[in-house]
């Protein structure tokens, strides 16, 4: 199983959930079979609670589980049917544990957010990826994973540390991470500003994840000076530095990203180069 895990800087709703479902179209274009998870970070253990004035629209799946919207973009771009386990959350994630602390499971064990609950994060991610969601027999190819949330984020930590084990357990070559930041422009200065991203990726640097490619959202497209800068100060290489500019629909978005080979970039970092059927996506 390939992952591609979609993060994100600076503020939150940046279109995370739209460049993680875009990616899954891109990918699933080359030929690949795509399955998606959404990480939600917060204590509900579903989306059906909560207020949608403050929250977005509930998604209700096909097995009735109540989720995140963004379950509801990952359907319609990918053509899956996801089910309610696609969609974790602290809340579903601490209920395990903590009902396997009650069995008895860990008896004699101090039960502590290292490594209890960041090991109920990798099994859950490594068991729902598996399960086919395109109605073919066995399990898809890649698992497009967005972790909601901004890096930093308290409630996102325990998460981060889980993901940084996944990558490293499951190895670079399966493994591609996608931040996706901001790129404001200053209206006095008339500068598209970097430093948020920079810092951005200076924090989940810290945290043991290196992004290997940067979705940078702007009103307008990049300038190249702005992609240098980026680059250089980010450790990203050039052609790895995407950008999202705002659209008048979000189907344009999957548009975006294969007019910029975003598609190469990552089945390079995945290692599926020879193996995709259509790298020059039309
Ligand atoms: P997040 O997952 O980061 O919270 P979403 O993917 O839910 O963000 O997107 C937030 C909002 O921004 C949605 O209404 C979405 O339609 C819109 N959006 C995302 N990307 C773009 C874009 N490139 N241009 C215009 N609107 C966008």
């Amino acid at each position: 199983m390939k992952y591609v895990l979609v993060t994100g800087g600076v503020v939150s709703g940046l279109g995370k959930g739209v460049t993680a479902s875009s990616i899954g179209v891109v990918l699933k274009a080359c030929g690949l079979r795509i399955t998606s998870i959404k990480i939600d970070p917060y204590l509900n253990t579903d989306a059906g609670t909560m207020s949608p004035f403050e929250h977005g629209e509930v998604f209700v799946l096909d097995d009735g589980g109540e989720v995140d919207l963004d379950l509801g973009n990952y359907e319609r771009f990918l053509d899956v049917t996801l089910t309610r386990n696609n969609n974790i959350t602290t809340g579903k994630i601490y209920q395990s544990v903590l009902e396997k602390e009650r069995r008895g499971d860990y008896l004699g064990k101090t039960v502590q957010v290292v490594p209890h609950i960041t090991d109920a994060i990798k099994n859950w991610i490594e068991s729902v990826a598996v399960i086919p969601v395109d109605g073919k027999e066995g399990p898809a190819e890649v698992c497009v994973i967005e972790l909601g949330g901004t890096v930093g984020d308290i409630e996102s930590m325990p998460f981060i540390e889980a993901l940084r084990q996944l990558s490293f357990s499951v190895g670079q070559d399966n493994f591609c991470l996608v931040h996706v930041s901001l790129i404001p422009v200053l209206g006095v200065v008339g500068e598209q500003k970097t430093k948020p991203t920079q810092h951005s990726v200076r924090e989940l640097r810290a945290l043991g994840l290196t992004p290997h490619l940067l979705a940078c959202r702007s009103a307008q497209p990049l300038l190249e000076n702005t992609k240098e800068k980026l680059s250089q100060f980010c450790h990203v290489p050039a052609g790895n530095i995407l950008n999202i500019h705002d659209v008048p629909n979000i189907w344009h978005v999957p548009l975006l990203l294969r007019n910029q080979n975003a598609h190469l970039s990552i089945l390079k970092q995945l290692n599926l180069l020879d193996d995709a059927a259509t790298p020059a996506l039309q």
